[in-house]
């Protein structure tokens, strides 16, 4: 089932559950600008009162969606940061498959866009911080990596980790 051993995604091996799950493995410049960009979409979600999670797809170098959750703007539950940049980077070059691409993301994925990932056929998934409770990326259950699915996606996670974690908290310590 494995074709990439842990070496490939990380560049070093880590103990964790899965060969393609690695934590805090050494991420590049480019990594964190990229988290960067999704943290800067996640900060437009707050204008309209939404969770503050933002996403980035990068495929070749080019950033080729971008979203952030709009589930309370549109009052739409699917609308969450990852299915509005698969959405773009779906009509960016017109074709959903995105074998190849990367998708950096300052919340870990629910389950909905876990199924849509593999879907799409990423390569990788990076995130910010685990979302223990509906985390859909090994810390609930992990549907990136389903024993059944013909595909695998690479997971990272820890990426700008406490800029994603912090702007969760300031949301919520806000809304009470
Ligand atoms: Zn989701």
């Amino acid at each position: 089932m494995t074709v990439l051993g842990p070496d490939a995604v990380s560049g070093r091996k880590e103990k964790t559950d899965h060969p393609l799950r690695t934590k805090r493995a050494g991420f590049t410049e480019r990594d964190h600008l990229y988290m960067k960009e999704a943290l800067e979409e996640a900060q437009k979600a707050l204008a309209h009162g939404d969770v503050p999670v933002g996403a980035v797809i990068v495929r070749k170098g080019r950033i080729i969606g971008r979203g952030h959750n709009r589930r309370e703007a549109d009052q739409d539950v699917t609308a969450h940061a990852e299915i509005l940049a698969l959405r773009e980077a779906g009509a960016y070059d017109g074709g959903w498959r995105l074998e190849g691409a990367v998708l950096y993301v300052t919340l870990e994925p629910c389950p909905m866009c876990a199924a849509a990932i593999v879907q799409a056929k990423m390569a990788q998934v990076i995130y910010g911080v685990d979302d223990p409770r509906l985390g859909a990326a090994g810390s609930l259950l992990n549907l990136l990596q389903f024993p059944g699915f013909h595909h695998d996606v690479a997971i990272r996670s820890g990426l700008e980790a406490e800029a994603c974690s912090n702007l969760l908290k300031d949301f919520f310590i806000e809304k009470r």
